[in-house]
């Protein structure tokens, strides 16, 4: 099971799979609540994996194969939530692994939801946006029964956006017989404001993100202004966490994306860096009053916090050993591998796991679907009010649990999420 990582300056680095790297937090924290075995049997694999091969016209006429996945971890909580990935990278090693991870976090955030995820295994930026649309609209089509909104509902990740949520929507409630269509438009998470989304839905992710920073500054008695922070991926998450940190007085010195990086050690703006990255076709790369870094690793950057906001497995043990900052708040999923992490842990770096600190975008997508299903419409300023109660109500009880047991947040994490199933299967008992 390995993956490649893209990161262009490393070019290609053969790096662990993401099953292993999800599969060795489970067991660490299973270990330590001394989880029931037979619940440990049923946790360690996944429900469901669909594999769809569906073909699409291309603009110039040619028809063209793609594989589709949707991992259905576990729904003991509820019904599966988790993005879908349009990458290179996805297949079904990472599918199982991202799914897992959903269910760690939505148990944790203790929303009534199991884990999914999936995706397709394309690059985006090879196709135009019709067809992307097809291709969205032809994956919705394949996976056909096997989402809906009691069953699996979809939402937003890498390289996908509102905009693919709503041709997701639209397709499935088009091919609803009549009367069952306008009430399905929550089978996804994630769309626009104008057609069932949620106000802020956009933000939530990069908003926690944040959060999950300042809460981190106060129990250290510590002021974020004036704190150097870096950033790897500027696309939702990234962005929106430089954002609100931006706006604590915390600076903004580096930046990597897809396509290289930038450096300016006096700051970078982030909203003109935005605005440029729009007409840019997406990249921070060349930003004016910037500078390539002069080292070549992204990570070695001198700050005081960093948050990886791409793909997985990015801090790994060839380069934790050089990290800067003093605390690392993941923003993408899994970008910590366990040899990366045990050299963080040692140097007494702090992480804010995953599942806990990018847990906004799930708890906004539970909003957005309370929305629907009960025909509101939600301010933003309720939504942000009640994003920031529930994120601190994590955030406490992972803290405390970690002081209490003297482990690290993210051990502490999956021992609250995994305990909180484990009771609902002890109550439930197995079928038959
Ligand atoms: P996005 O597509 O909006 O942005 C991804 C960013 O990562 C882009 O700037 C891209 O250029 C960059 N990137 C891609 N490959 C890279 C590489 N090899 N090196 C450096 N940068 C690279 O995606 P997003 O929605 O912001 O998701 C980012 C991460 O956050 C993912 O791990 C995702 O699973 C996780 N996440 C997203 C959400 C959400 O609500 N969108 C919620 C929870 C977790």
């Amino acid at each position: 099971m390995e993956v490649v990582t893209l990161d262009k300056k490393s070019k290609k680095v053969p790096v662990r799979g993401m099953m292993d790297n999800v599969m060795e937090q489970f067991n660490s924290a299973a270990d330590h609540i001394e989880l029931h075995p037979s619940i440990r049997k049923i946790l360690s694999i996944t429900n469901n994996e669909i594999v769809v091969h569906f073909p699409v016209k291309m603009d110039n006429g040619d028809v063209e194969i793609f594989t589709g996945y949707r991992v259905q971890h576990n729904n003991a909580l509820g019904p599966y939530k988790g993005g879908l990935r349009y990458h290179p990278t996805v297949d079904i090693d990472a599918a199982r692994a991202l799914a897992m991870w959903m269910t760690w976090k939505t148990s944790l955030a203790g929303l009534p939801y199991g884990g999914g995820k999936g995706g397709i295994q394309l690059d985006p930026s090879k196709y135009s946006q019709t067809e992307l649309e097809r291709i969205t609209r032809r994956f919705t089509f394949a996976l056909a029964d096997n989402i809906g909104p009691e069953h699996d509902i979809p939402a937003p990740d890498v390289n996908t956006n509102s905009q693919t949520m709503a041709w997701m929507a639209d397709t499935y409630m088009s091919t609803r017989p009549p009367a069952e269509r306008t009430a399905n438009q929550h089978v996804v998470t994630g769309k626009p404001d104008g057609s069932g989304g949620l106000e802020g839905r956009d933000r939530a992710t990069g908003y926690g993100v944040y959060l999950t920073i300042k809460y981190w500054a106060e129990r250290n008695e510590e002021s974020l202004d004036n704190k150097k922070f870096i950033v790897q991926g500027f696309g939702n998450v990234g962005y929106w966490a430089a954002h609100f940190l931006e706006q604590e007085g915390a600076k903004l010195v580096a930046v990597q994306d897809a396509f290289g990086a930038i450096e300016n050690k006096e700051g970078i703006n982030v909203e003109d860096l935005f605005n440029y990255s729009k007409v840019n076709n997406g990249s921070i790369v060349d930003f004016p009053e910037s500078a390539v870094p002069a080292q070549n690793d992204f990570y070695a950057i001198d700050c005081d916090i960093c948050i990886p906001a791409a793909l997985g497995n990015q801090i790994t043990k060839e380069n934790a050993p050089t990290i800067k900052a003093r605390l690392i708040a993941e923003g993408a999923n899994g970008p910590t591998n366990g040899d990366g992490e045990r050299i963080l842990l040692d140097r007494g770096i702090t992480i804010i796991p995953d599942i806990l600190c990018n847990s906004g975008g799930v708890i906004g997508s539970y909003f957005e679907w309370l929305q629907n299903r009960n025909g509101e419409l939600w301010q933003l300023d309720e939504v942000m009010v009640r994003l920031e109660k529930k994120m601190r109500e994590s955030f406490n009880k992972v803290h405390a649990f970690a002081q209490s047991e003297s482990m690290d947040m993210r051990t502490a994490a999956y021992c609250i999420a995994i305990k909180r199933i484990e009771k609902a299967y002890i109550q439930r008992g197995i079928f038959p």
